[in-house]
């Protein structure tokens, strides 16, 4: 798929990825053997008809191409961008085992940009509404699909969001540069158009509880994501230049900071800027960095290469750009300098051990081999949890290590009689299909215990 060329994207925050050419598009589905038991479909965790719309691709009809995908995904534009195809549908595609697998998710993305392009698809019809009446805290993506699925089938349904745009993670964490908002924005729209009603600026567990919102709602749905940072522990996290990504990448993406002045929230720009972590998040924060007009970014992380959680084409983005790696690096030390201000960080070099209980070597440090580095800013992106503030707000609810809610992972059902749960509020951080997928097996939970048993399948 063309790219922006890595000398010019550093300097701007225009999407990187280019998207295929419909005749790129159709060329690659062509690749598709449309197998019997097709592989992908069941790596897929929301199930989309993959030979179906990829077929319908390579014929050229790619307004039924977008039918088909959302009849089990209404965000595939997102999707399509941001999944991790390499670990689902693809890495199950037969042609992947001798060469390159059929490109998904790139296909995913053109027939949803075909259909924002040519404006093509419409809402399905709707049925009257029902006499029920769901609320959902949280507008990420498993808030966003449970709210699709249940609109779609006749549920007044309202979403309650504490911040004042829609999105979740899509909106506030996820930069420009892989993920437009006005894609998201589009993808809330279409929502809406489905009926949603959407509450901004909301607070559920301060502007109201769980046990209010069920005093006018047949249920609830919580998924409030895995937005509360976690921080190192070591000594100098509260000196000046010191962020969670979590800030970081709200001031920049939501604040628009990239565009101070003429937005209202700055971003100082930091001459040399280290990124802890090597997740997604990291390789967001350090490449976000960079386009703010950093002159060297570091990715600092405990372990080697092949232990980066991260997407590899955004490693590899990562690269093309110039962020510099440094595996088997520790932070254990924030050093300032008389002003409060970050100047310098104290790490230790790292070898791997044994795996440890996520399957991976432990990084084990090595005795005596501290060293520093001059540093005008840190980014911390080693992981979120819950926010617990709605668990602590609805007495009942149980909650599992790490704060998150305790919910049956295939209906979502909590310790809360008319409570329901999913995505990273249950998971802990993971990713948007997953979100995704937790919203519709909620959805189909919801209507079963609302509308009765066999009361029809969600659309
Ligand atoms: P969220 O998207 O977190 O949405 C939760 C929403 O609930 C938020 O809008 C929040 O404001 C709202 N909320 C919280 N508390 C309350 C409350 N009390 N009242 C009302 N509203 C509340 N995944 C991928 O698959 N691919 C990627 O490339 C990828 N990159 C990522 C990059 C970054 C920087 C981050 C942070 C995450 C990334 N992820 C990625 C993970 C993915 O975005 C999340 O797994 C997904 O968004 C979780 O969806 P969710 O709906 O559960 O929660």
């Amino acid at each position: 798929m063309p790219k922006q060329e890595p000398f010019e994207r550093v300097r701007n925050f225009d999407e990187v990825a280019l998207g295929y050419p419909p005749a790129v598009a159709r060329e690659e589905a062509g690749r598709c053997l449309a197998c019997k038991k097709p592989g992908c479909v069941a790596g897929c965790p929301v199930g989309v008809d993959i030979p179906g719309f990829v077929g319908r691709v390579a014929d050229g009809d790619f307004a039924a191409a977008v039918r088909t995908v959302k009849q089990a995904n209404a965000l595939p534009a997102i999707c399509g961008r941001v999944c991790p195809q390499e670990e689902q549908c693809e890495r199950s595609c037969v042609l992947g085992k001798k060469g390159d697998p059929v490109a998904v998710g790139r296909l995913e993305r053109f027939v949803a940009d075909w259909e924002a392009k040519e404006g093509a698809a419409d809402a399905p019809p709707l049925p009257p509404l029902n006499r029920f009446r769901v609320a959902v805290v949280g507008s990420g993506p498993a808030g966003i699909t449970v709210a699709a699925d249940l609109a779609t089938l006749g549920y007044e349904v309202t979403v309650f969001e504490a911040l004042h745009e829609a999105g979740g993670v899509l909106t506030y964490g996820i930069p420009e540069f892989r993920l437009p908002k006005a894609i998201v924005r589009r993808e809330v729209a279409y929502v809406r158009s489905l009926g949603v009603a959407l509450r901004l600026d909301y607070v559920v567990g301060k502007t109201r509880t769980v046990d209010r919102l069920l005093e006018d709602h047949d249920a609830v749905f919580v998924a409030a994501g895995a937005g509360l940072p976690w921080f190192l522990g070591v000594p100098g996290e509260n000196l000046n230049g010191v962020w969670s990504a979590n800030e970081y990448l709200t001031r920049c993406n939501l604040m628009r900071g990239y565009r101070f002045p003429a937005t209202d929230t700055p971003l100082r720009r930091a001459g040399r800027v280290a990124v802890f972590g090597g997740g997604n998040v990291a390789m967001d924060s350090a490449r976000t960095a960079l386009r703010l007009g950093a002159d060297e970014v570091r990715i600092v992380y405990r372990r080697s290469r092949d232990e980066l959680p991260a997407r590899l084409e955004e490693v590899e983005n990562a690269e093309e750009e110039g962020i510099i790696f440094d595996y088997l690096t520790l932070p254990v030390r924030l050093i300032g300098d008389d002003r409060g201000r970050l100047a310098e960080i104290e790490c230790l070099r790292m070898e791997l051990g044994e795996p440890d209980a996520s399957g991976r070597r432990r990084p084990v440090p090595v005795a005596g081999s501290e060293f520093r580095m001059p540093m005008d800013a840190s980014i911390c992106a080693i992981g979120n949890s819950p926010n617990p503030l709605v668990p602590m707000t609805t007495p009942g609810l149980e909650v599992g290590k790490g704060g998150t809610i305790v919910a049956d992972e295939e209906n979502g059902r909590t310790s809360r009689d008319r409570v329901w749960a999913g995505g990273d509020v249950v998971t802990g951080a993971a990713t948007v299909i997953s979100a995704m997928g937790a919203g519709r097996r909620a959805a189909r939970s919801i209507h079963r215990a609302l509308a009765g048993a066999g009361g029809g399948e969600v659309a």
